[in-house]
Formats: structure tokens, C-alpha cells, sequence
């Protein structure tokens, strides 16, 4: 161009004279800057728009230049569609996450964290990103986690957004300087944990006070083999049998339990005559009871309910021998077969001391006893309830507990309608009471 115009100059120069072969000159230069001058307004009017569209034709070399722009911008734009679209769907995947996740950069401040992240720290959306992790989470015991800079195990704290929630806390570092605080949910784990420590602390107690009896009388007999009388030694020998019979019968309970929780045990069902059954259980009243307690038997309904007869009739029989034992003699007791409100009960009722209401929900906790004395004198483990409540589970049926302080209790298996099997005279009768 520029090759061309000093050409034309000098043709024009030897042709027309210098003077106007200049002035020609400086007018083509003025046009020529002129386009340029135009385009580049244009240029800067488009970058400054921001906006990214279509740019209007250049009318100079700037063309090349406008379409140069015009697909860097395309390209641009493609990219920054797909890492949104990369990063709309991390963002998805870790709000789908169960555990909280806090993003923090390089100076601890927050820069992103999930839903479960703020229930779990209380953290809002608006006002806490760029936050600085330590002036919001302010437990001494987390900040000295955070101070000791070893992350190989989780801290185990209190929410500070949700109430009586443990949580296991874990910062993982990632990238350039980041890191990552996941929190967990683990309040459950720690009641489970709870509750298998105080488990096995209750069994052992429990079996200290036989296994000593027995353990101090074997120990008499050895250092005293020839001063221990006949009687005397029948007599330890019974006290031995009683602590070994409990024993036993704590440790058939506690199979009983495991056996019940086992996940492989599955229900083996059939309809069981529950005319025979509550018969068979009248009867067992009468034999623990020996004359001490008037009994009387019930039957409401010739209903027959689907289950495990072996299951139903140890749970059943649970709670005649809790009312056998736990009623002063002289005092009735009623086992009663019918329906209540829409649901068909065992009802053993009885007219003993009752029990006072804030024991009541907790009378099927393991080795749990109003009367501690009561229970071991007449025999008791302290988990025939815990039995009987997994036994009604495993058949939807509820345990229902009724006391009244100086009036008696009532203990009663319901069982949902499903497993109840209807006598045709009986069906009429129990619909109207549902
Ligand atoms: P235990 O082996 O001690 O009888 P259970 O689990 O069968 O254990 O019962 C738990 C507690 O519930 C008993 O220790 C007793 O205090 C109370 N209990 C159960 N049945 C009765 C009842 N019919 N009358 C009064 N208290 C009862």
C-alpha cells in the first residue's frame, strides 16, 4: 500500500508537479487515516459494550481484525458455557453430598459450602462466604484442631447449628493451598456407641454378684473342707444353684435378644389358636401363682392372630409372670383376649402397687426395674420387657403400658387388624369396635 502510494507520488510528481502530487498525497493519507480512525472507534465502542455480539463490517485491514475478535469471542464464550456447565454440575453433586462441605482458600476464608455445611455450622448463604472459617465456628476445641495442622483423624464436636447433634469433622487439603472441612452427622453412631458401653457394663454387673456368691462359697470349701457341716454344705449348695439358675437365665435372655435382633432370623409364621394359647397361659398363671392370687380368664373374641407361636407365647407369658410377681397375694388378675379400639389385645391386668408415670416409657430399656430388689428376688433379668417389645415389633404389634399408683397395671400385646384372623361371629363384632 504504502509501496504503491510513493509510487503514484513520484508519477504524479514527474507528471503534474511536485506541489500537487503532494497535495494528492496528504489527501489519500487523510482518507486512509480517516477509515482507520472510524474503525477503531468502532472497536473501542464494541469492547467497551462488553457484550460480545456481531461487529460491523470494517471498512479497512481492521476487518481482518474484526473477525479475528468475533471468533475468539465465540470460542470464549463456548468455553466459559461448558466450565459453568461443569461447575453447575459440582455444585449439584456436593449439594447432593450427605455430609457437609465447606470450600475454604488459601487465608481460611469460606468460599463455598453446601446446605447440610450450613445446618450443620449454621453458616448463611448471603452473609458468611468470604467469612474467615475460625471467627465463625468459635469451639475452643475446633480451633485447636485447626491450630495443630494434622488432619489424619476426624474431631468429634457439638453443631453449632443443630441442637443434641454430634458431629465428625475432617479438613482434607486439595489443590493449590485449599481445603475442604467435611462434617458428618454421627449422633446416632454415638447413641449406638452409648448404648453398647453401658450394655455391656449392665451384663457384667450383672453377673458379678452371682459369679462372687458362688465364687466365696467354693472358696469356703477349699479352706474349710473339714469343718463345713452336712447341712451347711447343702445349704451353700442351694444358694450356689439359685446364682448359677440366674446366671442361666440371664444368659438365655441376652441369646434370646441377639437372636431376635439377627437379621437372618427371619419370622416364621402361622395362625395361632389363640383360644389354646391364652388357655395354656391361664393356666401357667395358676402354677406360678400357686393359690396366691385370684386369676381370671376373658375372652372377648374366638379371633386368631398370624405369628410365631413360640415367639408370641415366651412374650405372652412374659408378662403373666411380671404380674404373678410383681402382685402382692390376696390381689387379682385378669388375662383378657379381645378387641380395643380397632386393634385385637392380650390385656394382662392386675391389682398390684402400679408403677409411676416416668418410669413407665422406660420399663422396656434393658435392665431397667422400678424395684431393683423386687426384680433379682423373684428372679427377674431386667430384659423380659425388652423381649417382649422386640417380639410385638417383629409382628407390628405394640406393647401398651396403663398404671395407676395404688390401683395396678395393665400390660397389653395389641396386634394390627392384618394379623388378626377373623371367627365369622367376630368379624361384625370387631369392625364395630374398629
Ligand atoms: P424383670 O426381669 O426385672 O421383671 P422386666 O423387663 O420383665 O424385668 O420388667 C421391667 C420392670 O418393670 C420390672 O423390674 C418391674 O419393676 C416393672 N414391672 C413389670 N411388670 C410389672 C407389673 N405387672 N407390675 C409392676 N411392675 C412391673
Amino acid at each position: 500500500m504504502l509501496a504503491l502510494l510513493l509510487l503514484g507520488t513520484l508519477t504524479a510528481g514527474v507528471m503534474l508537479g511536485w506541489m500537487p502530487a503532494l497535495l494528492l498525497t496528504i489527501l489519500i493519507l487523510l482518507v486512509y487515516l480517516y477509515r482507520h480512525l472510524r474503525d477503531m472507534a468502532v472497536l473501542s465502542a464494541w469492547l467497551v459494550a462488553g457484550e460480545g455480539g456481531n461487529l460491523p463490517a470494517a471498512s479497512s485491514e481492521w476487518d481482518e481484525i474484526f473477525y479475528g475478535l468475533e471468533r475468539l469471542v465465540r470460542r470464549n464464550k463456548r468455553g466459559t458455557a461448558r466450565l459453568m456447565a461443569v461447575l453447575d454440575r459440582f455444585e449439584h453433586a456436593a449439594q447432593a453430598i450427605p455430609d457437609g462441605v465447606i470450600m475454604l482458600n488459601e487465608q481460611g476464608q469460606i468460599d463455598w459450602f453446601n446446605q447440610i455445611a450450613a445446618e450443620h455450622f449454621d453458616l448463611n448463604e448471603k452473609t458468611d462466604r468470604g467469612q474467615f472459617m475460625t471467627y465463625l465456628i468459635r469451639q475452643s476445641a475446633f480451633q485447636e484442631y485447626l491450630d495443630r495442622q494434622d488432619f489424619r483423624e476426624p474431631l468429634l464436636m457439638k453443631s453449632t447449628g443443630l441442637r443434641d447433634t454430634t458431629l465428625s469433622v475432617q479438613m482434607v487439603a486439595f489443590g493449590d493451598q485449599q481445603r475442604m472441612l467435611i462434617s458428618r452427622d454421627v449422633t446416632q453412631f454415638e447413641k449406638v456407641e452409648a448404648m453398647r458401653r453401658d450394655f455391656v457394663a449392665n451384663v457384667s454387673h450383672e453377673l458379678r454378684t452371682p459369679l462372687t456368691v458362688v465364687g466365696g462359697f467354693l472358696e469356703t470349701f477349699v479352706d474349710n473342707r473339714d469343718m463345713i457341716g452336712q447341712a451347711d454344705f447343702l445349704h451353700y449348695c442351694e444358694i450356689m444353684l439359685q446364682q448359677t439358675d440366674r446366671m442361666r437365665r440371664l444368659v438365655e435372655d441376652l441369646l434370646t435378644l441377639s437372636r431376635l435382633e439377627s437379621a437372618q432370623n427371619r419370622l416364621v409364621e402361622s395362625v395361632i389358636d389363640m383360644r389354646a394359647l391364652v388357655q395354656f397361659l391361664y393356666d401357667d398363671a395358676l402354677t406360678l401363682s400357686a393359690g396366691r392370687h385370684p386369676i381370671v380368664l376373658r375372652y372377648d373374641s374366638d379371633a386368631d392372630v398370624l405369628g410365631n407361636a413360640d415367639e408370641l407365647s415366651s412374650a405372652l407369658g412374659n408378662l403373666v409372670s411380671n404380674a404373678i410377681r410383681y402382685t402382692p397375694p390376696g390381689k387379682a388378675i385378669y388375662l383378657e383376649w379381645g378387641w380395643r379400639e380397632g386393634q385385637m389385645c392380650f390385656g394382662v391386668r392386675d391389682e398390684g402397687e402400679g408403677i409411676e408415670p416416668h418410669h413407665i416409657p422406660r420399663l422396656t430399656e434393658r435392665f431397667y426395674r422400678v424395684d431393683r430388689g423386687r426384680s433379682r428376688e423373684t428372679g427377674g433379668t431386667g430384659l423380659g420387657l425388652a423381649i417382649v417389645k422386640h417380639v410385638l415389633t417383629r409382628h407390628q404389634a405394640k406393647l401398651v403400658i396403663e398404671s395407676q399408683i395404688g390401683k395396678g397395671s395393665c400390660f397389653s400385646a395389641c396386634f394390627p387388624p392384618e394379623r388378626v384372623m377373623l371367627a365369622s361371629d367376630d368379624e361384625q363384632n370387631g369392625m364395630a369396635t374398629a
